[in-house]
């Protein structure tokens, strides 16, 4: 089995009303998701998705004329792709898909089918009042889910209580509450600097009192001996890792002991065949493993899977805030947004592969560019998508 063609489309849903992440220093306006197929001699076709792709098309004829089955062998040249610019794990999340179907399972299974099931936490994305939070929650709980990811100002500690209280107050011991700093890393033009650790271990104990269940990112990614010492003293769980460029970004991060809750993503970060050794690590040496999935619904299926497959959890991110993060603009490719069951949990597709639905009408509408790499016998034939 030999690949013969990999096409990339991008796509942009219009934002109205624009959605203003807390950690956006401007407001989205619209939504760019990419779909990426590999085509087989067989006539088969792997998707996957859940990052943009952008740079990897002058590296996309490595992997014409491979083996889509040989993943270890995929996963080396992606990584040497990786080196250079592009993050290419989209592409490896569509060799998963392809070798599902091949195999007739799903990516779970093959990757070890620890469980079928997550508990979800709703991971909300807007800065808002502590009246509003505490609707959210309420919201959130009532529709199902079992914890909550809330979006603070780290600068603004007092009022982050304030609001962490007051969702605390609406919903009890109902939900498991999480709190991200988003001190790790920046938006590409964002200056802003991050906290430091006698900042961090105040709000931390401030946290602990509150009952939350994790910390989020609350120092700069680099700083692993910060990190390490706040999670020594710390009475919360700290969490973090989420853009880790490399497994050895990761595994440097456990040498030190840096994070309780392990979060590499597998679509932006080392991708799903890496991922999943790094969760079966990350569990053997007694910490969790929670991929971050703020993506898309693509996203979220590749982490769901791998993260299952492992026996992560006990809860995995899905994007969801009632103020502008819905799942249907999340999923817009898919026909169906991914979404919890009546229990609160993500339920791994049961189909081969990864389980990713196409909706094309409106791939097709929300098109705005694309291309494709394709072997024309001896020849490599690199082709601009119409919009
Ligand atoms: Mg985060």
């Amino acid at each position: 089995m030999r690949i013969v063609a990999l096409t990339v489309e991008h796509l942009e849903l219009p934002l109205d009303p624009p959605f203003h992440a807390n950690w956006d220093p401007v407001p989205r306006r619209r939504f760019p998701a990419t779909i990426v197929r590999i085509t087989t001699d067989d006539g088969r076709v792997g998707i996957g998705g859940g990052d943009t792709l952008d740079g990897f098309r002058p590296h996309a004829h490595h992997v014409l004329g491979t083996d889509p089955r040989a993943i270890e062998r995929q996963v080396r040249v992606l990584e040497s792709i990786d080196f250079h610019g592009p993050r290419p794990w989209p592409v490896e999340a569509a060799l998963w898909d392809l070798l599902g179907q091949v195999t007739g399972q799903p990516v779970a299974t093959l990757l070890g089918g620890m469980t079928d099931r997550l508990a979800a936490y709703a991971s909300t994305g807007a800065a808002k009042s502590a009246a509003d939070h505490a609707d959210v929650a309420t919201h959130v709980r009532d529709r199902g889910f079992r914890a909550i990811k809330l979006r603070v100002d780290a600068h603004d500690r007092p009022r982050a209580l304030a609001e962490v209280g007051a969702v605390r107050d609406a919903v009890d011991d109902d939900l498991a509450i999480m709190v991200d700093l988003n001190q790790a890393w920046r938006m590409a033009g964002d200056t802003t600097g991050s906290i430091d650790l006698a900042e961090a271990r105040r709000f931390a104990d401030a946290l602990a009192e509150l009952g939350v269940y994790w910390l989020e990112e609350p120092l700069l990614d680099r700083d692993l001996a910060g990190l390490a010492q706040l999670r020594a003293d710390a009475r919360v769980r700290i969490a973090g890792g989420e853009m880790s460029r490399t497994m050895d970004d990761v595994l440097a991060a456990l040498d030190a002991d840096a994070f309780d809750v392990h979060q590499p993503d597998v679509v932006l970060a080392g991708g799903l065949w890496r991922g999943r050794t790094i969760g079966e690590l990350v569990i053997r040496r007694g910490r969790r493993y929670s991929p971050h999935t703020w993506t898309d619904g693509l996203g979220l299926l590749a982490n769901l899977h791998v993260a299952a497959a492992v026996g992560g959890g006990p809860f995995l991110e899905f994007p969801y805030d009632p103020h502008g993060w819905t799942p249907d603009r999340r999923d817009f490719p898919l026909v169906t947004p991914v979404d919890i069951d009546a229990s609160g949990d993500l339920v791994v597709p049961t189909v081969p592969g990864l389980g990713i639905h196409l909706d094309e009408d409106r791939i097709a509408a929300t098109r705005v560019g694309g291309w494709r790499v394709r072997s024309d016998g001896d020849a490599i034939v690199d082709e601009e998508l119409p919009r």
